[in-house]
């Protein structure tokens, strides 16, 4: 079956007109898309006979809400969408003062295995397609009324480990025949999948990187994120820099704070080291509960002291405000709860 919603108009025509049908109809098509039309049968000025080719040939993906919990600490909103074959993916939607920020899944779980992860802990089933990632963003602009003006791909999966879908999502969410937002309001993770993030890099693509450090040396770092065995500290550090010179843009460092795990004196002083001279930012997290992981919280006076030490050498840090604690929607917290055929 053909994913049509994950095609951008050049692919439509080709699609359309290679199956005997006018090339226009492609541009119609995007259209009913765009204006969230569920079935063919919705797409009323296409000829019965493109309706029914199209109902045999291909379909419309999506990502449905089927729940969706609101903190009460803050305006946080934890979804849980169903994709068409059964399976399940999480996302959040943020409230801040310049917008509403959505972050939504790349694949149903995840195969990293990060340590401090429930992705990583729940398994991996399969990668999500370009239109399961946009329709995440679209049902949560249906559910909460207001267009999403920014987007982070930092709930489950590693978005690099399915980096062709992940770029066709980019060019695709982007462009004015989908939800047209733009490259600089919209960030990728990763754990640090060296090939890929030069890959992107020579894109030169206006994205936000970010890179999930969280310990600065091979022997700390390869305990928690296995990712690390494979592409060492030396080498992500070599592929960031890579980035930041290709683009011109600043790259982000995600550090999860852990108790006595990466948050003393001697790592911060490790990690300015490692980071000193790179255009970028350190966005320090107070490790968020996982159950099973193990991990505390650094102390705020932790905390505190970490961020000083960065600062005190050059390096650009701040300790991230946590959203959406009680609702499990904080980074790391998303997970598999249902497994395909459970609603
Ligand atoms: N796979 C990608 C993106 C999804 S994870 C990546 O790893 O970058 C999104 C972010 O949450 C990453 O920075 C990840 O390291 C972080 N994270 C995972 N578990 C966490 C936890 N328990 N506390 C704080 N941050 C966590
Ligand atoms: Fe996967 Fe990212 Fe979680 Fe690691 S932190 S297990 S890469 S989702």
């Amino acid at each position: 079956m053909t994913d049509i919603k994950s095609m951008n108009l050049c692919e439509l025509t080709e699609y359309i007109t290679s199956n005997g049908f006018e090339r226009f109809r492609a541009k119609q098509i995007l259209t009913w898309i765009k204006h969230d039309a569920e079935s063919f049968d919705d797409m009323k000025n296409l000829p019965l006979k493109l309706r029914d080719f199209l109902k045999n040939d291909a379909y419309l993906a999506g990502a449905e809400i089927i729940n969706a919990q609101h903190s009460r600490i803050d305006d946080t909103v934890k979804y849980l969408y169903r994709l068409y074959d059964g399976e399940y993916v999480e996302g959040v939607l943020m409230s801040y003062h310049h917008g509403r920020t959505v972050c939504i899944s790349t694949q149903v779980g995840c195969k990293m295995g990060c340590t401090f992860c429930a992705t990583g802990k729940s398994g991996f089933s399969r990668s999500l397609t370009a239109s399961e990632m946009i329709s995440q963003i679209r049902s949560a602009e249906l559910d909460c009324g207001e267009r999403i003006s920014n987007v982070v791909l930092m709930g489950m999966g590693e978005p690099f480990d399915n980096y062709d879908n992940v770029i066709r999502f980019l060019k695709l969410v982007s462009s004015e025949d989908s939800l047209n937002i733009g490259m600089r309001h919209i960030t990728v993770s990763t754990c640090g999948i060296v090939p890929r993030i030069y890959d992107f890099a020579d894109l030169e693509l206006q994205c936000g990187l970010s890179i999930s450090l969280h310990a600065p040396d091979d022997t700390s770092r390869s305990r928690t994120m296995p990712i690390n065995r494979r592409y060492q500290v030396k080498e992500l550090i070599k592929a960031a820099k890579y980035y930041v010179d290709k683009t011109n843009r600043r790259i982000t460092f995600e550090y999860a704070l852990i108790d006595g795990k990466n948050d003393t004196d001697e790592v911060a002083y490790a990690l300015s080291e490692l980071l000193k001279g790179i255009l970028c930012h350190v966005n320090l997290i107070p490790v968020n509960n996982v159950t099973g992981a193990g991990y505390k919280k650094s102390s705020l006076k932790r905390q505190q002291a970490f961020v000083d030490i960065l600062s005190a050498n050059g390096i650009n840090a701040t300790v991230r405000r946590t959203l959406g604690s009680d609702i499990d929607a904080s980074c790391g917290q998303l997970k598999r709860k249902f497994m395909k055929g459970d609603a």
